[in-house]
């Protein structure tokens, strides 16, 4: 083996133990809904904040359904002392308005998730360093991928029943976990919004 080849492997293997180390407060779970998530867990985890996010996690995309006992859930975690900030992607401004102050909770839209801005800014608020806090949204390349860059946990649930996208049609099953069969689900009224329209 060449000087250069040995030197090549030895730093790599460094600069992966040391990767290993630097993220190994970090975790990745997935769970059927917000609400089955253990509070206690999270909070034995050392977590103290949580990055949420709002399409298809909370509220589906076409405003139908409503994740079951999700408000019940954040105020269950609030309790707990758990801080939120709201992450969302949509671009419809009135609708993460409405959100936002329902729950009482601070947000960031378009946030361009998975770029790290955004979950920056969110942990900047929050005053918490990322092994601190915990990203909870239903999609691998925007909330997972996000959580990965930031150094942050993550815990994907499963997407709320909605009109597929174009590219969700193709590429749904890699980044989405459906909505288990069976599963009780919340109806909403979007008429609530005519106030922040
Ligand atoms: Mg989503």
């Amino acid at each position: 083996m060449s000087n250069f080849t040995f030197w090549w492997r030895k730093s790599s293997q460094v600069k992966k133990r040391r990767s290993l180390q630097r993220n190994r407060h970090r975790f990745t779970a997935q769970a059927d809904i917000l609400a089955s998530i253990e509070i206690d867990q999270l909070t034995n985890r050392g977590i103290k904040g949580i990055i949420l996010d709002l399409d298809n996690t909370i509220i589906s995309e076409d405003d139908r359904y409503l994740s079951p006992e999700a408000e019940n859930w954040i105020q269950q975690a609030k309790l707990a002392g758990l801080s939120f900030f709201i992450l969302s992607n949509g671009k419809r401004r009135y609708r993460v308005l409405y959100w936002s102050q329902r729950l009482d909770i601070q947000a960031i839209n378009p946030a361009k998730k998975p770029f790290p801005h955004s979950f920056r800014k969110a942990m900047t608020y929050m005053q918490l360093p990322p092994k601190q806090v915990i990203v909870i949204g239903d999609s691998f390349h925007t909330d997972v991928m996000g959580a990965k860059f930031c150094g942050c946990s993550c815990i994907q649930v499963a997407t709320l029943p909605h009109p597929p996208r174009w590219w969700e049609r193709l590429a749904g099953k890699f980044v989405q976990t459906p909505y288990p069969t069976g599963y009780e689900l919340w109806e909403f009224y979007p008429a609530a919004y005519q106030s922040f329209l």
